[in-house]
C-alpha cells in the first residue's frame, strides 16, 4: 500500500457530489478552530446570514446540520411528525418514497399522494387529500433528483386556504441551482446539502424552520426520539445560548461559507439564469445527436438532466466508457428508470459551457463505441 492516496481527476457530472471550486477546498486548509472559539461564532453566524440569502428567507432558524442531506431530511421529520398523526407525502420519484419511508419511521400514518415517477402531481389530488385527512404536515421534494423533475412547492401555500398547513420541502438538489423562495413560497420547513448546487464537499445539511414550525415543535407531546438532531437542541448552539451540542466539523463549515459566499458574489439571479442557459445547451446537444430528454420541457431541472438511454445500448458500458476512457461520472437510473436513462448533473462549478461541450464529444463517442 502507498503511503497516500491519489485519486484521479474526475469531472462529477452525476447526481452529486459535484465539483467544487478550488477557492472552496482552500478555504479547508485554514487554522482549524474550536467549536466554542468566539471566531468560529462569528464563522457560525456568516453562515446563517449566508444561508438566509441563499433560501431567500428571513427565518431566525437557519443552519447547518452535521450530515449530509439525509440528515437534514431526518431532522425536518423527526422533530415536525408527533408519533400517530397524519402526514400527507407527495411521491413522484425516489426521493419522495424516502420521505414516506422517513415519515413513517418517526411515527407517522403516512397518507401518500402518488404520481408515476416522473410525472407532475394533479396539485387537485393533494388538496384533496389534505382535506380529507387530519394532517397538518404536508411534504414534497422539489428538485426530484431520481427523475430530473420539478416539483411545484409554490403551489403548496394553497392548502392553507382548507387548514393551517406546516409545508416541508426538499430542496437538495435546487438550493443555489434554481429559485427555492422559502418565504415568498410560504415554506415552513426546508433542508438541504452542501454537495449539489451549493458547490462544497458533501457533509453538511443547511436546513431552515419558520417561526410556525417552530411553534409545532415547540407545542410537540414528547421531545422528538432523535437528540442528536433535535432542532431546539442544536439551535441553543447555533443561536444566542452557544451551549455545546456537539462538535461542530469546522473545516467543513469553512468551507461551506466560502461557497456561499460565491453563490452571493455571483448573484443568485445570474447563478440561477447560469443553470439554465447550460442545461438548455446540454438538452440541445442531446437533441442534435437524436436522443430525448425524459422529462417535459416546463418541468424539467437545470441542476439534474435527464436521459433516456436509447434502445439497443448499454447503460452501464457506456458510463463506464465515460468513466475510464473521459474520466466522466455521470448517474444512472433507478427504480423504475433502472437501465433506462442516465442522470447528469450540472451543478455550481460544473454548470459551464466547457464541461457540456466536452461531455457532450465524450457522451456521442461512448455510445459510438462497439464493444
Ligand atoms: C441527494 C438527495 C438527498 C440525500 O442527500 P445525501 O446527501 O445523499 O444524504 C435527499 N433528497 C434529494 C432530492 C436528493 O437529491
Amino acid at each position: 500500500m502507498s503511503r497516500s492516496f491519489h485519486p484521479p481527476q474526475r469531472i462529477l457530472l452525476g447526481p452529486g457530489p459535484s465539483n467544487v471550486e478550488p477557492r472552496v477546498l482552500q478555504a479547508m486548509l485554514a487554522p482549524l478552530l474550536g467549536h466554542m472559539d468566539p471566531v468560529y461564532f462569528q464563522c457560525m453566524d456568516e453562515i446563517q446570514d449566508l444561508l438566509r440569502s441563499v433560501f431567500e428567507t428571513g427565518n431566525r432558524v437557519t443552519f447547518t446540520v452535521s450530515g449530509t442531506g439525509g440528515a437534514g431530511m431526518e431532522t425536518c421529520l423527526a422533530n415536525l411528525i408527533d408519533e400517530g398523526e397524519e402526514v400527507v407525502v407527495c411521491v413522484n420519484g425516489f426521493f419522495g418514497e424516502r420521505m414516506a419511508e422517513l415519515a413513517a419511521r418517526w411515527g407517522a400514518r403516512v397518507i401518500r399522494v402518488d404520481s408515476d415517477w416522473g410525472q407532475p402531481f394533479d396539485m387537485q389530488k393533494v388538496r384533496d387529500a389534505f382535506r380529507k385527512s387530519s394532517a397538518r404536515v404536508v411534504t414534497m421534494v422539489h428538485a426530484e433528483t431520481s427523475t430530473g423533475m420539478r416539483n411545484p412547492i409554490e403551489e403548496l401555500k394553497s392548502l392553507r386556504d382548507v387548514r393551517d398547513a406546516i409545508l416541508v420541502a426538499d430542496t437538495v438538489t435546487s438550493l443555489g441551482a434554481h429559485p427555492v423562495g422559502i418565504d415568498r413560497n410560504s415554506i415552513d420547513a426546508s433542508y438541504s446539502c452542501s454537495q449539489k448546487g451549493i458547490g462544497a464537499p458533501p457533509g453538511l445539511a443547511p436546513v431552515t424552520f419558520s417561526e410556525r414550525a417552530l411553534e409545532k415543535i415547540r407545542n410537540r407531546k414528547a421531545p422528538p426520539r432523535t437528540w442528536y438532531l433535535d432542532v431546539q437542541l442544536l439551535n441553543k448552539y447555533w443561536g444566542s445560548d452557544r451551549a455545546y451540542h456537539h462538535t461542530a466539523p469546522a473545516l467543513m463549515n469553512y468551507a461551506l461559507r466560502e461557497a456561499l459566499c460565491m453563490i452571493l458574489e455571483e448573484g443568485l439571479e445570474a447563478r440561477w439564469q447560469r443553470h439554465e442557459r447550460n442545461s438548455g445547451t446540454f438538452v440541445a446537444g442531446i437533441e442534435a445527436m437524436g436522443l430525448e430528454m425524459l422529462v417535459a420541457p416546463e418541468y424539467r431541472l437545470w441542476s439534474l438532466n435527464t436521459v433516456r438511454v436509447p434502445d439497443g445500448v448499454d447503460d452501464a458500458r457506456v458510463r463506464s466508457r465515460l468513466l475510464n476512457s473521459h474520466n466522466i461520472e455521470i448517474g444512472s437510473g433507478f427504480g423504475v428508470f433502472k437501465g433506462k436513462i442516465w442522470r447528469v448533473g450540472l451543478m455550481g462549478a460544473n454548470s459551464n459551457q466547457n464541461t457540456v461541450l466536452l461531455l457532450l464529444a465524450a457522451l456521442k463517442s461512448a455510445i459510438a463505441t462497439r464493444a
